[in-house]
């Protein structure tokens, strides 16, 4: 690592990436290449001897970018963003430079405080109540994950109640979501050794806009009492992943502490809009743990999980190991922080500098615009969509994701044959409008203009428009509407085969 061929060779790197955002408008949004596409064109082994920085980069240019779907294009409308921003590009760059692993304190001091400091930073910021911060006797860590967030406090809240019981409780602990929640949680069910039959996911309707209601979590309760099970777990969300639903906390966090179990808040995407008052309603609740992924709408690239919790004790607990060759006089003091034991991996990188560069560098003030602006655009597309009667939105918006689809009656109709029809009644409609939206979107996506992507709520298909790209602005979104548009007469005009 000499330092004048890392001067040059960086400065490559950061004219490459700054000509990419230059021209990110030109590429296709969604990767157009096959399956097995690189092996085709990269060599099958590794170069015996060095080559330079210009021909790796060079096929960059040539083989990964059409590779990439292009996630930071302002035309990028799928999934949750995961967007990000010069600061915190620059802070992933000062993270690989130090490359430490913070694993305690002792093995890199400014890691562990930097992250505590913003830690408590941000919790202030979410207005999180007292006991989640550092100066509350609670705290915040940076996960790289949601999964990893949900699996650590599901971990300590499981030998929590396991202490008290014995392990061979272990069988009888129920974990509550609702048919809603991300599939993280089940995941992080299983690795917790929860029994898979334990799982309750339970249903929402559209009386309460997709949230879980606090009647239908008591009853499940009560049930597996009655059954001779062990209440243990409730993650609830706030801004799902199929339509930004957002679970009732408060009502739902009395039920849960009613019965002493541990809830978790996952705002993954809909976190970061809570440092705006008029968001923050949202995260109302007695809560043990909350967490969000900085990664998806806080300008701070992947990966960046933040979670807060009230009892870093129970999570030390569980995850805590004390090996002889870690052993250190700071941590024997007990005046430090071990972020290892807060985690599931050992080794950990210096995440917190990213978010400390983006919040110093935009301020908090700018990052709610940042959050409004967003909101601001999907509220646009929103009133788009609702001028052509032959759409309809889904779902009411809370935050920047918009779902919509053709409406049903217009695609009932219809006399085309390029949808399939098998059947009669309303079923049969309802699987002709799915099929119709389902080939809409896909011909939107093919046409490399825009990406978005689709959910199936209650057996209804809709397209989920989400507003998130850093550089996304009014013309990305009129454009995107237009491109919808265009497939969607085209569909439409198409003869019967
Ligand atoms: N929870 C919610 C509500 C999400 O929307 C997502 C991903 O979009 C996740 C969890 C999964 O997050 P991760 O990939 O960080 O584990």
């Amino acid at each position: 690592l000499a330092p004048g061929e890392f001067r040059r060779q960086g400065r490559m790197v950061v004219d490459f990436l700054a000509n990419y955002y230059e021209n990110i408008e030109k590429y296709p949004v969604l990767s157009q290449v096959e399956p097995g596409y690189l092996s085709k064109r990269l060599p099958s082994s590794a170069p015996q001897d060095e080559e330079p920085m210009e021909a790796i980069l060079d096929d960059v240019r040539q083989h990964i970018v059409p590779g990439l779907t292009h996630w930071q294009s302002p035309n990028f409308f799928a999934y949750f963003q995961t967007n990000t921003s010069t600061a915190a590009i620059l802070g992933e760059m000062l993270c690989a430079g130090f490359n430490v692993a913070g694993f305690n304190w002792v093995s890199s001091p400014a890691a562990t405080e930097l992250e505590s400091l913003v830690m408590d930073w941000l919790g202030k910021m979410l207005e999180l109540p007292t006991p989640f911060l550092f100066s509350g006797n609670g705290g915040g860590v940076i996960e790289g994950n949601t999964t990893e967030a949900i699996i650590c406090t599901l971990t300590a809240a499981r030998d929590r109640v396991l202490r008290r019981l014995g392990h061979n409780s272990i069988a009888k602990l129920v974990v509550y979501g609702s048919d809603q929640t991300h599939c993280s949680f089940q995941k992080a069910a299983r690795v917790a050794g929860i029994d898979p039959q334990n799982f309750r996911a339970l249903k929402t309707t559209r009386s309460t806009l997709f949230g879980l209601s606090p009647d239908t979590l008591r009853k499940a309760i009560r049930l597996d009492i009655d059954a001779g099970l062990i209440p243990l777990y409730l993650c609830t969300t706030v801004g799902t992943t199929s339509s930004a639903a957002v679970d009732p906390l408060a009502p739902l966090c009395e039920v849960a502490n009613e019965f002493g179990m541990w809830v978790h808040v996952d705002a993954a995407y809909a976190g970061a809009s809570c440092i705006c008052p008029e968001y923050r309603k949202f995260i109302n609740g007695f809560a043990d743990s909350f967490s969000f992924n900085a990664h998806k709408w806080f300008l701070t690239p992947l990966d960046c999980c933040c979670l807060w919790v009230k009892d870093p004790n129970a999570l030390v607990k569980s995850l805590s190991t004390a090996p002889e060759y870690l052993k250190n006089e700071a941590t024997e003091s007990k005046q430090v922080v071990d972020y290892a034991d807060w985690q599931l991996s050992l080794s950990r990188r210096f995440r917190a500098l990213k978010l400390w560069l983006v919040i110093r560098s935009y301020g908090v003030q700018n990052l709610r615009s940042h959050i409004r602006n967003h909101c601001r655009l999907a509220k646009l597309f929103e009133e788009l969509v609702e001028e052509d009667c032959r759409f309809e939105v889904v779902f009411p918006r809370y935050f920047a994701l918009v779902c919509f689809r053709m409406c049903p009656s217009v695609v009932a109709g219809m006399s085309n044959g390029h949808i399939v029809e098998n059947g009669h009644g309303e079923a049969w409609k309802l699987n002709k409008v799915n099929r119709f939206n389902a080939q809409l979107l896909r011909n939107i996506n093919a046409s490399g203009q825009v990406f978005m992507s689709h959910t199936m709520v209650e057996g209804v298909y809709v397209i989920r428009f989400a507003v998130g790209a850093t550089l996304v602005s009014e013309r990305h979104v009129i454009m995107a509407w237009k491109v919808a548009q265009e497939h969607a007469n085209s569909l439409l005009s198409m003869p019967a085969s």
